[in-house]
């Protein structure tokens, strides 16, 4: 389970948090650390604060984007300090180790953690099945970036030490998020075909149907299905266009 989990950090600015997150991760037997386009990496900070976790910066993977860090993953989390205009699935640490322990038997798992000012962007959290929000005081409820994932990994540690998930393995894989991204590009465009959707005025649309689509996590067979009744929209859309 643990090794189909990854920890990916999106813009961190300080380097010196990006060590504590290897720290982090390796107390609790994490190994795949993903940067996405840090500020500063690698960087002596960061080393230092890894003490003697600086095999996992060795091997940190860096992307330019989110999409590229996470395309493989059949489920992304992100984690969030606040909450959104647009509510999205939320669970608390426990809740979301026991999503990724069910999940990792089949399918490469992200966790997603945001910038130290601003945390992730509503985009980046659109691109989660759901969001950890780890209790704290409504307040002050913004916890250090590596304080944040010593919290989550933690509850995947103590998932993990509950034996392999036995449930039955899933008919069909389940849509990475990369499938996930090209058939949201497919709805935009069909609704777009079929003038249900102005782009000029995109209104929370595309937003809701990302929620519903994200909450259903479809599989690759269903995926298929979905894809098909795309295209058959569109088809039919351009015949009736090109009668009137
Ligand atoms: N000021 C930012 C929070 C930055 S903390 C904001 O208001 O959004 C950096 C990252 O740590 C966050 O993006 C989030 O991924 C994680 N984090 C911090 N506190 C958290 C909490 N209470 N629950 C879940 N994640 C948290």
């Amino acid at each position: 389970m643990l090794n189909n989990v990854r920890i990916v950090l999106v813009h961190t600015s300080h380097p010196g948090n990006i060590g504590a997150v290897a720290r982090a991760m390796k107390n609790m037997c994490l190994e795949n650390l993903v940067l996405v386009r840090p500020a500063q990496f690698p960087s002596a900070d960061a080393t230092a604060r890894a003490s003697g976790a600086d095999d996992l910066l060795a091997r940190a993977r860096c992307c330019d984007s989110l999409e590229e860090a996470v395309a493989e993953c059949g489920l992304v989390i992100g984690a969030s300090a606040r909450l959104r205009s647009l509510p999205w699935p939320e669970l608390d640490p426990h809740a979301c180790a026991q999503r990724v322990r069910e999940a990792s038997a089949h399918t490469p798992v992200a966790l997603v953690f945001g910038r130290e000012q601003s945390g992730l962007s509503n985009d980046e959290l659109e691109r989660c099945h759901a969001l950890v929000h780890i209790p704290s005081n409504p307040e002050y409820s913004s916890l250090n970036l590596a304080q944040a994932v010593q919290v989550v990994a933690y509850e995947v540690y103590r998932a993990h030490l509950d034996g392999e998930w036995q449930g039955s393995p899933p008919e069909s894989p389940p849509c990475s998020a990369a499938e996930m991204e090209r058939f949201f590009a497919h709805l935009e465009q069909t609704v777009i075909d079929l003038d249900f959707f102005d782009p000029a005025n995109p209104r929370q649309l595309l937003r809701r149907l990302r929620r519903l689509f994200q909450r259903a996590q479809p599989d690759s067979n269903e995926m298929n299905i979905l894809r098909g009744i795309l295209s058959a929209a569109q088809d039919k859309a351009r015949a009736a266009n090109a009668k009137s």
